[in-house]
């Protein structure tokens, strides 16, 4: 026997008992992006290595350490996504979607990061994404905030999540800011640890978003990058925080959450939960106005959040209803050569009445004690039967599989009304 090829560290298979889960969030995300207004747009998921590159920033963890760069045939450096608004922001400047209009876009897939695969953290993962362009005012801000808040809502799992929220101010106040920062870190150079230390030289805010329990004390003691904005930016998250007040959704301003990106300015928000252990982020996003110009674009603005799939549907609880979304209403049960081919006839006629009908029909023969086992497997409801004795009748048994003893034999003419009673119930 040769070896057994393996999937990818990191990257895993979604198996048909857990594809129901995904699929009834995916609706449920799709459902919300309508009521909101907000069209999907579909992105390839390798993108020119320059444009991660240029928009995410050379001195973050993605550009530095986890990207997937790969040279094709020709020579050209590419590299798998390992976020969505770059490229959407891409294909929203190549074809002119910014051109004296707003857009309000999602999308969902894979995203692709070399990193130490844990739980929650993954090289392969998914994410919705969701990005608004062209809308100035902490209104936009708002609305994304809230349509994040609907999904928890809609998904039952609104009180394990808590929104942190923050404003970076402009890339003047934070230069500004950036200095004074140093001031301070170089008072306390001793308490850096060697990541930090180099972060003091090339991005020092991102110290402030270092996972190093060691350094909470040092962090605590920064200035505040709130205090050092100026009367535009404050304007803008004051009026954030008041429409969110008035809609009486909870928020903790930290003003230490800073964000991997280099492209963020004013707003930026974390859905976070203690329910998922280390990798507490859901859902996290902001404002980036600045990029549209640094990718080639006429100034403009843009704001949006990422979504882990994954730790998403890690959060949602078990739930039998949820998992058996996929089985199908009715097992077809069929004995003898002719049974088995008047079942395919009646099977087809049945899907064509029944279009929403769920039917599995037994194929690779077999007896009625095996045929039964595989429909109670299969997580039907009911089964309906067809041996040699209905044939001759022309007749067929229907028996529920769930615990009621319901059994009946019915004139083949009369299954397809009497399955439409069934799934009334
Ligand atoms: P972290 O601080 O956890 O590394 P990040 O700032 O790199 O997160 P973003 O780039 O903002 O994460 O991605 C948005 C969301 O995507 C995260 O909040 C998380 O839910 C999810 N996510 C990010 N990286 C991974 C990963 N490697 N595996 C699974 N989910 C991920
Ligand atoms: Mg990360």
């Amino acid at each position: 026997m040769s070896e057994k090829i393996q999937a990818i560290r990191g990257m895993h298979d979604i198996l048909p008992t857990q594809t129901p889960r995904w699929q009834y969030v995916e609706n449920l995300l799709r459902r919300v992006m309508g009521a909101y207004g907000y069209q999907e747009i579909r992105l390839p998921i390798v993108e020119k290595t320059d444009l991660f590159k240029r928009s995410i920033g050379e001195v973050t963890d993605i550009v530095e350490k986890e990207m997937y760069t790969f040279e094709d045939r020709n020579g050209d450096s590419l590299t798998l996504r390992p976020e969505g608004t770059a490229g959407c922001l891409r294909a929203c400047l190549e074809h002119g979607l910014l051109y004296h209009q707003t857009q309000r876009l999602w999308y969902m897939g894979q995203m692709f990061r070399h990193e130490r695969p844990q739980k929650g953290r993954y090289r392969q993962f998914h994410q919705l994404g969701v990005e608004a362009y062209g809308m100035v005012g902490p209104d936009i801000d708002a609305e994304l905030i809230l349509l994040s808040y609907r999904l928890w809502r809609d998904l039952g799992i609104d009180r394990t999540l808590r929104l942190e929220i923050n404003s970076l101010g402009t890339s003047e106040e934070r230069s500004r800011y950036r200095e004074r920062l140093v001031v301070y870190f170089k008072e306390h150079l001793d308490a850096l640890d060697e990541e930090s230390l180099r972060r003091l030289e090339t991005n020092p805010l991102r110290i402030l978003d270092s996972k190093n329990p060691d350094l909470r004390a040092i962090i605590a003691g920064a200035p505040s990058l709130i205090e050092a904005l100026q009367e535009e930016s404050r304007a803008h998250f004051e009026g954030l925080l008041s429409r969110l007040d008035r809609l009486g959704l909870p928020y903790v301003v930290n003003p230490r959450l800073v964000r991997g990106l280099d492209y963020y300015s004013r707003t930026v928000f974390e859905w976070v939960t203690d329910a998922l252990g280390a990798q507490g982020t859901v859902c996290a996003g902001g404002r980036y106005d600045g990029l549209v110009e640094q990718l080639g674009g006429k100034e403009s603005t843009a704001v949006g959040f990422a979504l882990g799939m994954e730790r998403l549907i890690e959060l949602l609880l078990n739930s039998e209803a949820l998992d058996a979304a996929a089985d199908p209403d009715v097992y077809l049960i069929a004995v003898g050569d002719e049974a088995e081919a008047l079942a395919l006839i009646l099977a087809e006629g049945l899907r064509d009445e029944l279009p929403t009908l769920r039917l599995q029909m037994n194929c690779g023969g077999g007896s009625f004690k095996s045929q039964f086992k595989r429909a109670d497997k299969s997580g039907a409801r009911w089964a309906l039967i067809l041996g040699e004795s209905e044939v001759l009748e022309g007749t067929i048994g229907v028996k529920s599989l769930r615990g009621e003893s319901e059994q009946a034999v019915l004139a083949v003419g009369d299954v397809s009304s009497h399955l439409t009673s069934l799934l009334q119930r």
